[in-house]
């Protein structure tokens, strides 16, 4: 399997104390970038695929910066590498890491029609999320996260909260953790 993580931005809505995608710029990956990488992705999955005497296969996950800032552009590399890849007779998977704060119902629908396996950066309660994911002004971003949960639930769907965890919110652990499968109900994490 090939894995393409495709960085569409270096912009970020939030500013999380623990960020290591470095400086925020309002920089994104031009169309041309991204659909060449798709295509450098889809030849070493043939050539993979051909080595091993197998049915070539890729992963391509967007990664940030914040991917939903650029929601056109994502969903034009998810309809270019599907006709590609199925031109070339490629098995293709997605993956999507957000920080929740840009999900609208809508764009959730549309990931899991479209099966992106999500990763959702969510920290934990409250008081544990208020931490460190907060936005430029310092307000958490923990009641827009909240909201998007619920567009998941009675819902199938292929997501995962990803909570950081270090010292300075560990404190708040357990916490969130009875929260997030009682009030937050969220079953699968
Ligand atoms: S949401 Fe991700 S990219 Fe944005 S500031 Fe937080 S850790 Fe960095």
């Amino acid at each position: 399997m090939i894995y393409l993580t495709l960085c569409l931005t270096h912009d970020c809505n939030l500013r999380c104390g623990y960020c290591y995608a470095g400086r925020k710029r309002a920089v994104s990956m031009s169309r041309k970038t991204a659909f060449r990488s798709i295509d450098f992705g889809l030849q070493q999955a043939c050539r993979e695929g051909k080595a091993l005497g197998k049915m070539p296969e890729i992963q391509i996950g967007f990664f940030g910066g914040e991917p939903l800032l650029e929601w056109t552009l994502l969903q034009e590399c998810r309809e270019y590498a599907e006709a590609e890849s199925s031109r070339a007779g490629i098995n293709l998977k997605w993956t999507l890491t957000t920080n929740m704060t840009l999900l609208t119902e809508e764009r959730v629908v549309w990931l899991m029609e479209k099966g992106f396996h999500l990763g959702l950066s969510m920290d934990g309660n409250a008081a544990m999320h208020g931490v460190w994911r907060n936005y430029p002004d310092g307000r958490s971003s923990h009641a827009e996260c909240v909201a998007a949960l619920e567009w998941f639930k009675g819902r199938e769907h292929r997501a995962e909260l990803i909570c950081v965890v270090n010292p300075a919110n560990v404190k708040h652990l357990e916490e969130s953790v009875r929260w997030m499968g009682g009030p937050a109900g969220w079953t699968s994490c």
